[in-house]
């Protein structure tokens, strides 16, 4: 079985060919034109990670929303649940930008933080 990962690493935007065996583990990994590119594809392929990005409700600034983020890639099978996690939160100000809202978001060892200040 074949699979193309595009890498994001950096804007060339190589298409990444993985030659997959029986076990859906990688035989061959080619059309990287650096190793980061092999390190990104193989890990897209075993445990791909997703920056969470999304708004929070916020009270005591100017406006009603805060965009969040997590300080670090979690399980990209974990955002739906991440998504939902944020949902219900409600902060208020005054937070700096990067202030941590909440530490070890949903156990991932990431932080959920403030893009800005409130
Ligand atoms: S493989 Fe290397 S050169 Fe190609 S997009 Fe990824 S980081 Fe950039």
């Amino acid at each position: 079985m074949h699979k193309t990962i595009i890498c994001t690493v950096c804007p060339l935007s190589c298409n990444v060919f993985l030659e997959l065996g029986d076990n859906d583990e990688i035989v061959s990994l080619t059309g990287n034109r650096c190793p980061r590119g092999k390190a990104y594809a193989a890990k897209e392929h075993t445990a791909p990670e997703r920056t969470l990005t999304t708004t929070v409700k916020a009270r005591g600034g100017i406006h009603p929303l805060l965009p969040v983020r997590t300080d670090k890639p979690i399980p990209k099978e974990m955002l739906l649940e991440a998504v939902q996690a944020v949902s219900d939160l409600e902060v208020e100000g005054p937070i700096r930008m990067g202030q941590v809202l909440i530490e070890d978001f949903l156990g991932t060892g990431s932080n959920l933080v403030a893009s800005r200040d409130l």
